[in-house]
């Protein structure tokens, strides 16, 4: 846990229930061990969807469809959101809950590797959000700046991984180390990138919020 425990417990205390379908979403996430977007990212996503009003949403990682289908509910009219997933028995839940959500016309299940898939996608993106494996999103990036248009964002997820970021080398094991070290290195570099601009907000799992002020 990054913050007190107690303001955790305080700031979800706030937080309206969500909409039945999505609280199902969350109760079988829970039950099945389906990594989902915290509270504080829900409040988050609601909130610059709405500022940004992007027609064209991507999501990088979308287990069962959760964050998708919240963030669909947020975008404006003739919005579309495309979502890319690797692992097949997500894949088929996630279709499922497309499906009943009401909101096909919306989302685009992209099925396979995000680092295959990537490359192949042409248009542009005004809202780019990355959920998927922690290593990876620095191989990502190249593709995700490209995909990004002027003006558009990218917001980061578990960005600090439950603090332990800044913890000694040797309190981790192996694997942990290098998801952090990369992750280290993404959020030195998205600090540090010439065409961003990036604010790391130290709710949930940790945040970026990036914007691409310049084309070069
Ligand atoms: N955004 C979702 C949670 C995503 S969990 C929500 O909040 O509802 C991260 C997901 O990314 C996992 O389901 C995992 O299978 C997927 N993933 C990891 N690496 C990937 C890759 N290289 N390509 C596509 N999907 C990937
Ligand atoms: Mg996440």
């Amino acid at each position: 846990m990054i913050t007190d425990e107690r303001i955790v417990t305080y700031l979800h205390s706030l937080e309206q229930p969500n909409s039945e379908f999505l609280q199902k979403m969350e109760l079988y996430a829970k039950e099945h061990r389906v990594p989902i977007i915290r509270k504080e990212m829900e409040s988050f996503l609601r909130v610059i969807l709405t500022v940004k009003r992007p027609l064209r949403v991507l999501e990088v990682g979308t287990a069962i469809g959760y964050s998708g289908i919240l963030m669909a509910e947020y975008l404006p009219e003739g919005g579309t959101l495309t979502t890319i997933e690797n692992y097949e028995p997500r894949i088929a839940v996630a279709k499922e809950n497309i499906e009943a959500s009401g909101y096909t016309e919306r989302i685009t299940l992209l099925e396979g590797d995000a680092m295959e898939i990537l490359p192949t996608l042409a248009e542009t993106y005004d809202f780019v959000f990355m959920d998927a494996a922690k290593g990876q999103y620095l191989n990502f990036f190249p593709e995700i700046l490209r995909l990004l248009s002027p003006g558009g964002i990218l917001v980061s997820d578990n960005v600090l991984q439950e603090g332990e970021l800044v913890e000694s080398r040797f309190a981790v094991t192996r694997r942990d180390r290098t998801i952090h070290s990369r992750m280290r290195e993404y959020l030195h570099m998205l600090k540090n990138h010439p065409q961003l601009l990036t604010s790391i907000v130290p709710i949930g799992d940790g945040i970026t919020m990036s914007v691409k002020v310049s084309e070069n």
